[in-house]
């Protein structure tokens, strides 16, 4: 069974006031303790007593993070010899989250001849002041440059993430990274909106600037009609591609395809199980060096939560879910299992129905969360 293969690179050179993933200060002594903890996770992984990777063909691999772009070509192949060595491994698609600052041509050329073939860039914004209220260390300009330099050494597939209900932000602001991101040409974009999280130090400038929902709606619709006409069809609430270029690794979320995650704070979920690992680069490898788990928390999966989960994720993308697939692969109904919810909701015009497939209409998508909840 084909899989994906996602590794969690828990560091940064600086703490972004709103991000909410785990991360710690970047420190040599630091990367060689989740060098070391990676090795034993993989080599548990890996055996045939262990959770079920064993047996799967891991076709994608994903380094996220953290900034996983402060890693070098000889980090990034020495990472995907060890996947080679562990595991069956042989990747159509390997994405790299970057970071558009700290990166000459050099650096990035490395990362093609490790053979990272999809460079993931956390832009946020090619609009100066939009960078500054989220406490981004670049300028738009920066940005664009370090995106040019990776198209001029041959990354092919470029994707570019952006936020939208920034405090501050305006329709004005927004056609600015449009009109750049026109110019560049990505091939792939997820636009996600800002989160207030509790307790970070973002939410202080939100309580003084509070961001008017609505707005940021159109801000949205800004953004999707303008990729649209770019030739970048949405296919995900938040993500939008050019034919072919949709993220095979993400898409495994979905599609509710296994995949195994390395690393502190990695998800993972195998046909029988999903766990996420512990959230401290010091427990999580504490752990694996005591010859222990590095798990916070596993869920067994009956066949009908496994058929929940898979029907809450799939209708998340825009083609939805074909029930008759997911029968085969869980042996449960969804038509009987919801029957009550489906019906509810189709005839309030929040799902619709045709044969054996089930999708959130184009219109409904952004109220997604209110419509999955039922399913919960
Ligand atoms: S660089 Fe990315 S992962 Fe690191 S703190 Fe900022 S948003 Fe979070």
């Amino acid at each position: 069974m084909n899989a994906g293969l996602y590794i969690h690179f828990p560091f940064c050179r600086a703490k972004c006031p709103y991000c909410h993933f785990y991360s710690v200060p970047w420190t040599a002594a630091g990367r060689r303790v989740w060098r070391e903890g990676l090795e034993k996770e993989a080599e548990a992984a890996s055996a045939p007593a262990g959770p079920g990777a064993a047996g799967l063909r891991f076709d994608t691999l994903y380094i996220g993070g953290g900034t996983p772009s402060l890693l070098g070509e000889v980090q990034l192949t020495a990472i995907r010899e060890m996947a080679a060595a562990r595991f069956s491994f042989e990747p159509s698609e390997f994405t790299l989250e970057a970071n558009p600052v700290g990166g000459g041509p050099d650096l990035i050329r490395g990362w093609r001849y490790a053979g990272v073939t999809r460079l993931s860039v956390g832009v946020q914004s090619f609009d100066d002041a939009t960078l500054r209220t989220l406490g981004r260390p670049y300028s738009a300009d920066e940005a664009l440059h370090f995106c040019r330099a990776a198209r001029r050494v041959g990354f092919d597939s470029l994707a570019v993430d952006i936020m939208i209900g920034v405090p501050g932000e305006t329709p004005k602001s927004v056609g600015r990274t449009l009109e750049t991101m026109a110019g560049l040409e990505p091939d792939h974009v997820s636009a996600y909106f800002l989160e207030n999280v509790e307790g970070l130090p973002f939410a202080k400038v939100l309580a003084g600037c509070p961001v008017d929902e609505d707005a940021a709606v159109d801000s949205y619709e800004q953004v999707r009609d303008a990729l649209d006409k770019a030739g970048l069809a949405r296919y995900e609430i938040s993500n939008f591609a050019r034919p072919g270029y949709e993220c095979r690794h993400n898409l495994k979320y979905w599609r509710y395809e296994p995949f195994l995650g390395l690393g502190p704070a990695a998800s993972s979920h195998l046909p029988e199980r999903r766990w996420s690992n512990l959230a401290s680069l010091e427990d999580w490898a504490g752990a694996l060096a005591g010859g222990g788990s590095a798990r916070a928390e596993t869920v067994e999966l009956t066949p009908a939560a496994a058929a929940r989960e898979a029907l809450v994720f799939g209708l998340r993308l825009v083609r939805g879910v074909d029930a008759a697939e997911l029968r085969e692969r869980t042996g449960v109904d969804v038509f009987s299992l919801f029957a009550r919810e489906i019906d509810e909701l189709t005839s309030d015009g929040l799902l619709v129905r045709a044969g054996s497939r089930l999708w959130i209409p184009a219109d409904k998508l952004l109220v997604s969360n209110a419509i999955l909840s039922r399913f919960l």
